[in-house]
């Protein structure tokens, strides 16, 4: 449906790298098309149409359209929902009804470099709400300082890293972002085995703030991107 691959960790240009990847090993993309319609046909599941008026044939589907928080429990009972209908949480984990917290999947948390609320629900982050969760039910004063939705994903025989505010994000959230691709090599030049890698650095223009990354290689993807998102902190 959107212009590129994995919109919500990648810019375009970074994401094209992977599109290449995919490609070359005989995965065929199409972009900005909505999936409208699965066809069937005798009770047998057929292919699909897209809203280019696309019919591909297929036998076996696998949707992989995103996620919703499942808080309709919390928003039943009258607790408060915010970014993306995930339950509104401070710092300390609580909602907006004394004596309920919320942690997870099911929760929003803070972006560090936004300040805003936001929804990446991922274990890392449900892992650290849900300890501070129970540390501030049972008394506790713990305060979460937030997340830079740091991810890493792999295609083939490719990594693919990001940490904090694509450029894409940088310039919804009203910073005045700078980006550069650096394409290099994982090792030496002399030493064998090394592989391509690139390299994407966005800085807020303004103040020098480091505002994210991105990177995609053949190897040493996660201990790059690590050191990019201790940086941000
Ligand atoms: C395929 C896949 C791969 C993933 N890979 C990664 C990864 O590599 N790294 C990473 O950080 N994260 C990853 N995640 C995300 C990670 O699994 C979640 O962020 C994490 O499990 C969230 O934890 P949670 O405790 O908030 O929710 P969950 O683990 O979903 O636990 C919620 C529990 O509540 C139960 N429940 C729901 N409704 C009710 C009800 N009404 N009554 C009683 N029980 C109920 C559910 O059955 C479930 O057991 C992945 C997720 C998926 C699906």
């Amino acid at each position: 449906m959107a212009d590129h691959i994995l919109p919500s960790l990648l810019d375009k240009n970074m994401a094209k790298i992977v599109e290449r990847e995919l490609e070359a090993n005989g995965v065929k993309i199409i972009l900005s098309e909505r999936v409208e319609e699965i066809l069937g046909r005798d009770g047998q599941i057929k292919g699909i149409m897209t809203s280019a008026k696309h019919d591909i044939d297929s036998d076996f589907i696998v949707l992989g359209t995103g996620f919703r928080p499942n808080s309709e429990i919390a928003r039943d009972a009258g607790v408060e929902l915010g970014y993306a209908n995930a339950i509104k949480v401070d710092e300390y984990m609580r909602t907006n009804t004394p004596d309920i917290f919320a942690a997870g999947d099911c929760a929003t948390a803070r972006n560090y470099i936004t300040n805003k609320d936001t929804y990446i629900p991922l274990g890392t982050t449900a892992n650290k709400q849900g300890r501070l969760a129970g540390e501030n039910v049972a008394g506790g004063n713990a305060k979460f300082r937030g997340i830079a939705g740091s991810a890493i994903t792999k295609v083939f025989d490719l990594f693919i890293g990001t940490t904090g505010l694509t450029c894409e994000e940088g310039i919804r959230n009203g910073f005045d972002p700078v980006e550069e691709v650096i394409e290099s090599i994982t090792r030496a030049g002399y030493y064998p085995g090394n592989k391509p890698i690139w390299i994407k650095i966005v800085v807020d223009r303004k103040s020098g703030r480091v505002l994210g990354s991105q990177i995609v290689g053949g190897e040493g993807v996660k201990e790059r991107i690590d050191l990019i998102a201790l940086a941000l902190t």
